[in-house]
């Protein structure tokens, strides 16, 4: 139940690659990192993964996510979640209507609300449940952004820069609560980021160019 990614390079139409190819194995309940300066190469490497790559590239290697090759599944039947630094919330939604709107289409009627309410009951927010995204903090927000991703129910996780847009204090706290929703949910993540403090203390991170990255 991992993803794995195998001899991964992406290059603009008639370019070099954007990096060495990549080898890695990330298990379920596993953060790993990738570090590397702006514009090498990062969130490129997160829209491939996700299916969204823009029509200037292409790729060349394997993705597998669960024993499954994602090549050739369309990015909406992926079952990713990405997370990027400024996740935005709908501003027209409350929070419990925020996470509502994440939740699969499977669950109905009345139990969408329930199940809003019990993710933020999980997370020490029900408080928030009726505020508008305006009116609460860049920290709540990001939690809530978080929370949403997860309602979805994605078999990936993909943290763009999560946390550049936070303060220094708030930052630290925020990154140890990622880690602890990220393993309870018990699935593979791959963290992009140039900033080494975003790095979870114990976790495993690979420096540009990811070179010998056999994990
Ligand atoms: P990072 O996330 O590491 O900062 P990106 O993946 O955004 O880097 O960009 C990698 C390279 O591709 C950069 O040189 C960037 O200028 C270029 N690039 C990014 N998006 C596009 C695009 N849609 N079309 C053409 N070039 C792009
Ligand atoms: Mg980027």
């Amino acid at each position: 139940m991992s993803l794995c990614l195998e001899n991964l390079t992406i290059h603009k139409i008639n370019g070099d690659p954007l990096f060495p190819a990549l080898n890695i194995t990330v298990p379920p309940g596993e953060i790993v990192t990738l570090m590397g300066p702006s514009g090498c190469g990062k969130s490129t490497l997160l829209d491939t993964i996700a299916g969204h790559l823009s029509a200037e590239f292409r790729y060349s290697g394997a993705i597998t996510l669960h024993d499954i090759k994602l090549d050739s599944v369309p990015a909406h039947k992926r079952e990713v979640g990405i997370l990027f630094q400024d996740d935005l919330l709908f501003p027209h939604l409350s929070v419990w209507e925020n996470l509502a709107f994440a939740l699969p289409d499977s669950v109905k009627g009345a139990e969408r609300q329930q199940r809003a309410t019990q993710a933020l009951n999980n997370i020490n927010l029900t408080k928030l449940a009726y505020s508008y995204p305006e009116q609460i903090s860049g920290g709540q927000r990001a939690r809530i952004a978080l929370t949403r991703m997860l309602l979805a129910e994605p078999k990936l996780a993909l943290l763009d820069e999560p946390y550049s847009k936070l303060d220094k204090d708030l930052r630290v706290q925020f990154r140890t609560w990622v880690v602890e929703q990220l393993k309870q949910a018990n699935i593979p993540t791959l963290m992009v980021t140039h900033d080494e403090t975003d790095v979870a203390y114990g976790s495993r991170c690979l420096t540009w160019p990811w070179e010998n990255s056999h994990a």
